[in-house]
């Protein structure tokens, strides 16, 4: 388990994302939304992740980034290949994340959930020290936001069906799930 204390993870490197705003009033907290990203895409360790996320990406770079040129996006955490944590959002702010989404019949996710980005592809597999992070993360948060149930931890191709792809087909949802329930007991 880690220490959160005011929304932000101790143990996290911590990048000041512009990319956020305040929840709408009375918003419970409770759910998590589970990404992908690389920058350019399969390409790991750089810190291209970090100047997409503060606006500072030189888009001219690769040519990939003609697609992503302009977007202000950001995730609450960035989980690296390594299991390093960085956090660009305070978990008690709205991160942009999720986009055009729907969970459980409530619109825009954004609003009420936490986005966690893993380091990767829609196709590659994860590392395990990606695993145990994500497990010790998600039980931080679960236990700093009570409301979040593990059935309220989903994928963004989840909400976002259809338009989003991520965390893909790598992510063994299976062997994540078996390691949070063997964690928790
Ligand atoms: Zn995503």
């Amino acid at each position: 388990m880690y220490d959160i204390s005011d929304g932000w993870l101790k143990q996290a490197h911590k990048i000041c994302s512009p990319n956020f705003n305040q929840r709408p009033d009375n918003t419970a907290i409770d759910a998590i939304i589970i990404h992908s990203i690389s920058l350019p895409p399969g390409c790991y360790d750089g810190d291209d992740i970090n100047q997409f996320f503060s606006n500072q990406l030189n888009c001219n770079k690769d040519p990939y980034y003609n697609a992503i040129r302009g977007m202000k996006v950001s995730a609450h955490l960035l989980i690296r290949r390594t299991g390093e944590m960085i956090q660009y959002v305070n978990f008690h702010s709205r991160a942009w994340h999720a986009g055009l989404s729907q969970m459980g019949g409530q619109d825009n996710c954004n609003n009420f959930s936490i986005g966690i980005e893993l380091e990767g592809t829609d196709s590659s597999s994860f590392e395990t020290a990606q695993y145990d992070t994500l497990t010790a993360v998600v039980m931080s948060l679960m236990s700093y936001f009570p409301k979040i149930t593990q059935k309220r931890i989903v994928g963004h191709s989840d909400i976002a069906p259809g338009r989003k792809t991520d965390p893909g087909t790598g992510f063994n949802w299976q062997r994540w799930q078996k390691q949070l329930n063997d964690e928790k007991q």
